[in-house]
Order: structure tokens, then C-alpha cells, then sequence
């Protein structure tokens, strides 16, 4: 089969995959699934990936196949499987967790053990078939496209993790600040708008993605490249600042934003990254506020999150492309021209 696979790091997002014709995987243990990918969607992850930016936090082998937003046709199932069965259409966690570890019986996923991450520590899914297992896919309801939610499987899962952690401190007349209407943000954005009454607020600096959040209900626009952000959100929350900032920038001029924007006791959660966090302590002492991070989501969010489009609350914005454009993806991730989300179609 044909997959889009990393050899070397490179900054040159032109030439950042290669494809390849490899063995089509195949099941090895009895709770293996193997999925037809019709949709795995690109992340600007993958961008990070490519750079070499994962090498100090996770062991990876090269050729890999990137692709860690998937969702298909389940093909070929093991012995033990019967959560999905051949020809189910199916969204996949990325990550395949052991389910017996300590963090694994309190459902925390991500912090997993023995896990093994799709496109990150292992092959993914820009490819025609995907190896991953039962307890990392998850069925869909009737009516709903592989290939149009298949980025719910990072971009969804990572945007409602934040979310559901800001809604929990989200009272009615609260604040709530997204930062980066991109591929996550713009599904960040309706998950709050779905599951609290705070006021939202969207920043970015590219016109069209705060045309986008506009259209997806944003209560208020900042465009930042030409306004100052602090005073913006300052003269929205009559100078009280937002009780939580969904950051899905995460450089250093947007954690810089921080104590200036958020309210007293709230949080600046981190999802986007590449940056520094560079505060005084007394900054965070006199404001009382917390940076949060978060790492993609648990198999039971992305439930709530297929839950959650299932009753038409969360819609993606999507383009599509084949296999043989995933350099062109990444190039035009890189330069700002994606609005929303890019899909590929192996
Ligand atoms: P994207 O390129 O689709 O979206 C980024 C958006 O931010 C764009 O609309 C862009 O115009 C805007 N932006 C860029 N710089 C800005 C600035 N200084 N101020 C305001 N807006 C700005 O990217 P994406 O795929 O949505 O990913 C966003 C980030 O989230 C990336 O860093 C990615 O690696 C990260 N990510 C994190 C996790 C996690 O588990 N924490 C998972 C997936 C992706
Ligand atoms: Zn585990």
C-alpha cells in the first residue's frame, strides 16, 4: 500500500514526506484492528513532528508514517475483538493503551504506560490501512462520515479535553478567550459555546479565522495582528480579565498575553506549543492564576465528543486532499493558508 512517511527532520516542509509503497499491516494480536483510512486529518503537530520537535520527549524510529487523526472502515478484526466489527465505520483514539496500568483503570489515557501513539511512536494513518486496537476505536452513529470527523480524533478530542477542564470553572457572565481559530480552535470554540453561557471571545490575526469564528458564534473578535489584545479583552470583561484562555498558539507572544488577560484565580491552558512561558513568579502570585497543560484527550471525551456532533453541536470546516498533496499541506499549514482543517484521503 501507498503511506506518507518521515525519513529525515527537515524545516523544508516541501519535501517533508515521502510516499511509499509498504506492507499493508496486518493483525498480529487478538485485540489488533486494522481500519481502511478514508480520512486522516493534518495537524500542525505534524509540521512539529517533521521538525524534530517530539525527539526529546518520545522514542521514535525513522521511516515512520505520520497521521494521527484517523477514522475508516474496519477491515480485519482479531479473535478477541467485539466492540467493532468488519465493515463498521469507526473513529480512532491515537493513542493504543494497555488497559491494565494504574493511569489506564482511572481512564487516564494519555498517561498510559505502555502506549503506543499513532503517527507519533508509531506508523499512522496518512496510508491506505492503519494498525491500531479495540480499545482505541471507537464505532460511529449512524449518519455520521469517516472521513468528514476524522480529525475529532486529535484536533476534536485535544479542543474538548481543554474545553471540558475551562467549562468547569466557567460561570454564566464569565469570559472565556480562544486564541488560534485554526484547525483545533475552531472546534475548541463550539465546545464551549455546546456546554457553557460564558461570553466567548476569538483572537487571531488572520482575517478569515475570525471570519470563521464569527460564523460559529464567537460573541466578540480580536484581530491581533492590528489591536492590542490586553486591551481588547480588558474593555470586553469591563477590566476584569477572562476567567479561562484556551491558548491553541502557544508561542511565546501568546503566554506572554496571560497576566494581562486573565481574571484573578482563572487559568491559561496551554494546548498549542513551540514557545516559552517566561513569567515573573510574583506575576503569578499576584494574579493568582495557573497555566494548564493539555495533552490530546481520553477515549471517553472523544465518546462525548462524536456525542457532542452526533446532535449537530460541533461542526468541522474541512477541505480535502490526496495522499500525493501531503507536502503541499504541510507547506500550506506552515505558511497560514488552511482555514480549519486539512483532510487527507489515503
Ligand atoms: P492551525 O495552524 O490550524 O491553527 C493555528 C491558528 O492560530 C491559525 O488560525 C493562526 O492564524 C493562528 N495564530 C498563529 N499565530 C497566532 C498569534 N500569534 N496570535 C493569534 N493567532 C495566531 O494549527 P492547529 O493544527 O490547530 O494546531 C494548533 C497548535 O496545537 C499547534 O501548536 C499544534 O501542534 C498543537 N496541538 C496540540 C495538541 C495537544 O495535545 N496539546 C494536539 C494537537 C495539536
Ligand atoms: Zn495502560
Amino acid at each position: 500500500m501507498e503511506a506518507a512517511r518521515l525519513h529525515e527532520y527537515t524545516e523544508e516542509m516541501d519535501q517533508a514526506l515521502q510516499i511509499d509503497d509498504v506492507d499493508e499491516p496486518t493483525v498480529s494480536e487478538p485485540t489488533d484492528v486494522i481500519v481502511e483510512v478514508t480520512g486522516a486529518g493534518w495537524c500542525q503537530t505534524d509540521n512539529h513532528i517533521i521538525e524534530g520537535m517530539w525527539t526529546e520527549y518520545v522514542d521514535q524510529t525513522l521511516p515512520m508514517t505520520l497521521g494521527h487523526e484517523n477514522a475508516g472502515i474496519v477491515r480485519e478484526v482479531g479473535d478477541l475483538v467485539d466492540t467493532v466489527d468488519v465493515g463498521d465505520p469507526v473513529i480512532c483514539h491515537p493513542v493504543q493503551t494497555c488497559g491494565v496500568c494504574r493511569p489506564c483503570r482511572l481512564g487516564e489515557d494519555m498517561y498510559c504506560e505502555h502506549s503506543v501513539f499513532n503517527g507519533l511512536t508509531t506508523d499512522g494513518g496518512f496510508a491506505e490501512y492503519l494498525h491500531t486496537s479495540d480499545r482505541a476505536t471507537i464505532p460511529l452513529p449512524a449518519g455520521v462520515d469517516p472521513t468528514e470527523i476524522a480529525p475529532h480524533a486529535d484536533a476534536g478530542i485535544t479542543a474538548y479535553h481543554a474545553a471540558k477542564k475551562a467549562v468547569a470553572e466557567l460561570n454564566p457572565g464569565d469570559t472565556a478567550v480562544v486564541i488560534g481559530i485554526g484547525g483545533l480552535g475552531h472546534i475548541g470554540l463550539q465546545c464551549l459555546q455546546a456546554m457553557s453561557a460564558a461570553t466567548i471571545v476569538a483572537v487571531d490575526l488572520k482575517q478569515e479565522a475570525l471570519e470563521l469564528a464569527a460564523d460559529l458564534g464567537a460573541d466578540e473578535t480580536v484581530d491581533s495582528s492590528d489591536e492590542d489584545v490586553a486591551d481588547a479583552i480588558a474593555s470586553i470583561t469591563d477590566e476584569v480579565g477572562a476567567q479561562q484562555v484556551l491558548d491553541f498558539v502557544g508561542r511565546d507572544e501568546t503566554t506572554a498575553l496571560a497576566p494581562d488577560i486573565t481574571a484573578a484565580g482563572g487559568d491559561h491552558h496551554i494546548i498549542g506549543y513551540g514557545g516559552m512561558i517566561t513569567e515573573p513568579a510574583q506575576a503569578l502570585v499576584n494574579g493568582e492564576f495557573a497555566f494548564r497543560g493539555t495533552l490530546v484527550g481520553q477515549y471517553t471525551e472523544l465518546q462525548e465528543l462524536v456525542a457532542l456532533v452526533d446532535r449537530g453541536d460541533v461542526t468541522l470546516h474541512t477541505d480535502h486532499y490526496s495522499l500525493d498533496e501531503v507536502n503541499t499541506v504541510a507547506e500550506r499549514l506552515e505558511h497560514g493558508e488552511i482555514e480549519g482543517r486539512a483532510v487527507i484521503e489515503p
